[in-house]
């Protein structure tokens, strides 16, 4: 996902187009990867003024999560869309420092994949289920609940409530 932009940078009002269809790592969740399946699909509109480079970015592919009840895996639809401005690093060093508010690129070239990587990040579910009545694992043995009730039976009643509940009780009957 290089772009040279030696061309498009120091002409104002250049624009370019360019589609890729590429491979991308798994991206690092909290505690856990999730992979793409396929390749993930990248549009992205390149505009310059002559000074910067203005890139919006439209970015899809699936996503392989785990089920939030039952950790199966789901694929499911992932998007992005973002704008970026992109400005040339500076081959001398500039008095002000640099502005934090820019993305800059080096060689003449954009690398889209960590800006795409960056978004796409962004734009993980939450929270996924491989199906809205999904049963989730059994508490106590851990048995995947859609194959199957396994032998624990009914939950029992948490004895952690059930002390608060005789504390509440007691200080109503002192009032
Ligand atoms: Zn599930
Ligand atoms: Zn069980």
């Amino acid at each position: 996902m290089k772009v040279p932009v030696a061309d498009l940078q120091s002409v104002e009002g250049g624009q370019e187009h360019h589609e890729f269809q590429v491979a991308l790592a798994p991206l690092k969740l909290a505690g856990e990867e999730a992979a793409f399946p396929g390749p993930v699909r990248v549009e992205a509109d390149l505009y310059s003024n002559g000074r910067e480079i203005t890139a919006q970015v439209k970015a899809g592919g699936r996503l392989a999560l785990a089920c939030g009840r039952c950790l199966n895996p789901v694929e499911v639809p992932i998007e992005t869309s973002f704008t970026e401005t992109l400005r040339p690093y500076p081959r001398v060093p500039q008095e002000s420092g640099e502005d934090e508010d820019f993305t800059y690129y080096h060689h003449d070239v954009i690398d889209l994949r960590p800006l795409v990587e960056e978004h796409l990040l962004l734009a993980v579910p939450m929270k996924v289920l491989c199906s809205e009545d999904c049963k989730g694992l059994c508490p106590h043995c851990g048995r995947n609940l859609n194959q199957g009730p396994c032998g624990c039976g009914p939950e029992p009643a948490d004895t952690r409530l059930a002390v608060l509940a005789d504390l509440l009780r007691d200080r109503n009957q002192l009032s």
